[in-house]
């Protein structure tokens, strides 16, 4: 039976996104993810999706490119926190390629209410599922990006990964950080909008 993550990818690319797994794009921690999906599980369905900026210099513009982001956002992941990808997804600023992180029933290591917001539990990563875009502070949210973000978001409502209307909230809602900076904060209530047109209607 597949799991709850290659459902999603499965989904996401039917819609047309480009997808890579963690084989795909050469994860170094494969063990980390068996390990936490068994004693670190995640509550499901999340009610919550939360949007993160990774921080980390995009290679692509030099030597590196999406494969080697990924692995760099993974090993932060895994000197910081054991954890292997913080973020269950990451999408790439330019041109909206995905990469998948955290499997989605596992916990990541992205978000603790610091802030105490009313209406939201302390320990996001049980409760919340991310997402990261890939890039630096100040980095544009390009359209492809932004559209590429709805469609993994609807994919996500389709399987049952999150709840239909789950709140979607910066990582700056929680935490004294500016994450994920203004370009894409600023697009994510049209984001969110955008998602309930681009779920798949029940039949009846
Ligand atoms: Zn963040």
């Amino acid at each position: 039976m597949a799991t709850i993550t290659q459902r999603v990818v499965r989904n996401a690319r039917r819609r047309g996104l480009t997808v890579l797994t963690r084989p795909q794009w050469g994860s170094r921690y494969g063990s980390v993810y068996v390990w936490r999906r068994l004693f670190k599980r995640a509550h499901q369905p999340a009610d919550t999706v939360v949007q993160h900026i990774t921080v980390t210099f995009d290679s692509g513009k030099l030597v590196g490119d999406f494969k080697t982001d990924m692995r760099t956002i993974e090993r932060i992941g895994y000197e910081r926190f054991k954890s292997g990808f913080s973020y269950n997804f990451a999408v790439d600023m330019r041109d909206g390629t995905i990469g998948v992180g955290q499997p989605l029933d596992a916990k990541g290591t992205h978000t603790v209410n610091d802030k105490n917001v009313r209406g939201f539990s302390r320990d996001q990563n049980l409760r919340a599922r991310a997402i990261a875009v890939i890039g630096m502070p100040g980095d544009q949210l390009s359209k492809d990006a932004e559209a590429a973000i709805v469609q993994l978001l609807a994919a996500m409502v389709d399987e049952g990964a999150v709840t239909p209307g789950f709140d979607y909230e910066p990582h700056s809602k929680f935490a004294y950080k500016d994450c994920p900076c203004g370009p894409t904060r600023d697009r994510m209530p049209a984001i969110r909008a955008a998602v309930n047109k681009a779920v798949r209607r029940p039949k009846r």
